[in-house]
């Protein structure tokens, strides 16, 4: 793959977030049945279709502008916890990377440690209390180490997916301290983290890109 990460490879992450929300919309939807209302799937499949629609009428011009629009779209299209923690981490990640037309596989580990900070700041959540945190987290720290061991971008960022599936699924022996299943105290142990499993997929699509790039 070219090491032009671009605003057209960006579009095209957001592209794909779109698809596999609305594929495994279901699935996330499931998971929030459980600890949670039923809406995670129908939350993030609401914000995505209207962040494409959003795109295609400014069609943003740099990386940062991007990620801002698909931030700010997000949280004013989503309800409940996950559309401002999830638009904070878009608008974070793209106000760190300002104007710049390309990014680099490093500027984009710092992009993303600025979404991880933004959700943490704003939901106050530690890794281990079962929420995205545990699956970005990892994710931003895997990609880290792989900047520092000089890996290929598509390599780079198949590591970071990794680490966000493996800490999805190790929310599932955790007890939710923060957001709605937190009011289940122990009965939210045993099932797997619906924001976890879509910070997941997140991952996962950026993965999916960066392999076709
Ligand atoms: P709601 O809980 O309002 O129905 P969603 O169902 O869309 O919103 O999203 C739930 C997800 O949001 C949880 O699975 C968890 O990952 C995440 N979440 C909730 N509260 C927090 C928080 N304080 N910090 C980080 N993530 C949180
Ligand atoms: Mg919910």
């Amino acid at each position: 793959m070219s090491t032009a990460l671009d605003t057209a490879f960006f579009a095209a992450w957001i592209e794909e977030i779109a698809r596999v929300v609305a594929a495994e919309k279901e699935w996330l939807t499931g998971l929030d049945a459980a600890i949670g209302d039923a809406d995670h799937g129908a939350n993030l499949d609401r914000g995505f279709t209207a962040v494409a629609g959003a795109l295609a009428a400014k069609g943003p011009d740099t990386p940062g502008s991007l990620l801002m629009l698909v931030g700010n779209t997000l949280i004013r299209k989503v309800g409940g916890a996950s559309g401002p923690l999830y638009g904070t981490a878009f608008r974070e990640a793209g106000r760190t990377l300002g104007d710049t037309p390309e990014v680099s596989l490093a500027q984009l580990h710092t992009a993303l440690e600025a979404g991880l900070a933004g959700v943490r700041k704003l939901g106050a959540a530690a890794e281990g209390d079962k929420t995205m945190v545990d699956a970005l987290a990892p994710a931003v720290r895997a990609l880290e180490q792989a900047v520092r061991d000089g890996r290929d971008p598509a390599e780079a960022i198949g590591a970071a997916s990794e680490a966000a599936r493996t800490g999805a699924e190790a929310t599932i022996p955790m007890q939710a301290r923060k957001g709605r299943a937190s009011y289940l105290g122990p009965r939210s142990v045993g099932h797997e983290d619906p924001g976890a499993a879509s910070t997941a997929l997140v991952v996962s699509a950026l993965h999916t890109v960066a392999t076709s790039w």
